[in-house]
């Protein structure tokens, strides 16, 4: 595996590439990498013939200082994993090769981001969408690859290749969990031992939900199912849980919206903030 930290550097090695008739595959990621990351790689290695990861921690998209200083670093570990996976090149930029002056642009994607995520984390969603499109325009991959995990940056990274027509193919690979249904993530490890075991319920809330669901309880109902049972215990703090819309994620209100369903659900579990789905048809 080759590793670069200098953007021209890559995009140099990028164009041997396509100039050899290679497919380019891109993960990126913000590192301290787990088996769902790794996921995404095995998928382009599937997909592409040639593999790159990007490892950078983005500060645009943090609306919280404290959340990027504390977000876990360690890209020795990182590297030797995705290695070991096969990937070809991974992509390891300081702050200033990707923002040699601040990125003053400004998005919109409309309904997508004025919900969930996008009103929890103001900024958030603009800052993926200028990391994701310098990246994009550095690697110029055929496809890209993004975990459902974060759903709705799923939909807003597909939005973004539309609106800048970007002509990637964005690729949505599924969720890995651990043994007891938590959704792998990076900031799993800054849990405490108990915070770590309290995390499980959400998952197991999750599918109660989506049984209660089936089983003819209206949405309000559900969410306050959802709502009561995380209300038990101080550990948890709940910022949202929602029933949405699949493909727009507009807010799903009774029983007999058409179209697929997806539940969403962001989570403080003592300070650290976990998110999850799960598609309810
Ligand atoms: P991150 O490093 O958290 O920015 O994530 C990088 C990519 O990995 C994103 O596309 C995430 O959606 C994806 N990802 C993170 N966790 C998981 C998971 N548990 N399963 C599948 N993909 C994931």
């Amino acid at each position: 595996m080759v590793i670069i930290d200098n953007k021209t550097e890559l995009s140099h090695l990028v164009d041997q590439y396509r100039q050899k008739g290679k497919i380019i595959g891109f993960v990126p990621t913000m590192g301290a990498l787990h088996e769902g990351h790794l996921s995404l790689v095995k998928k382009s290695k599937e997909l592409t013939d040639i593999t790159i990861c990007s490892i950078f921690v983005n500060p645009t998209q943090f609306n919280d200082k404290a959340d990027l200083e504390l977000y876990p670093r360690m890209p020795e570990k990182d590297a030797y994993m995705l290695e070991k996976e096969g990937c070809g090149v991974l992509f390891l930029p300081e702050v200033s090769q990707i923002y040699p002056e601040e990125d003053k642009r400004v998005f919109d994607f409309g309904n997508l981001e004025r919900i969930l995520d996008g009103t929890s984390r103001p900024g958030h969603f603009n800052g993926v969408a200028q990391v994701v499109s310098i990246l994009f325009g550095i690697v110029k991959p055929d496809k890209a690859f993004f975990g459902e995990k974060d759903y709705q940056q799923l939909l807003i990274i597909k939005e973004l290749n539309n609106l800048l027509q970007l002509k990637v193919e964005v690729i949505g690979c599924p969720i890995l969990r651990e043994s007891d249904g938590l959704a792998m993530s990076s900031r799993n490890m800054l849990l405490s031992d108990e915070e770590r075991k309290a995390a499980s319920l959400i998952p197991n809330l999750m599918q109660e939900a989506k049984r209660l669901k089936q089983q003819g309880k209206t949405i309000p109902e559900v969410k306050q199912f959802v709502s009561q049972q995380l209300g038990s215990n101080p550990i948890y703090k709940l910022d949202y849980y929602e029933i949405c819309n699949a493909t727009t994620l507009s807010p799903l209100n009774s029983l007999n919206n058409s179209g697929k369903s997806i539940s969403l659900i962001a989570v403080f579990v003592g300070k650290i903030r976990l998110i999850d789905n799960l598609a309810l048809d």
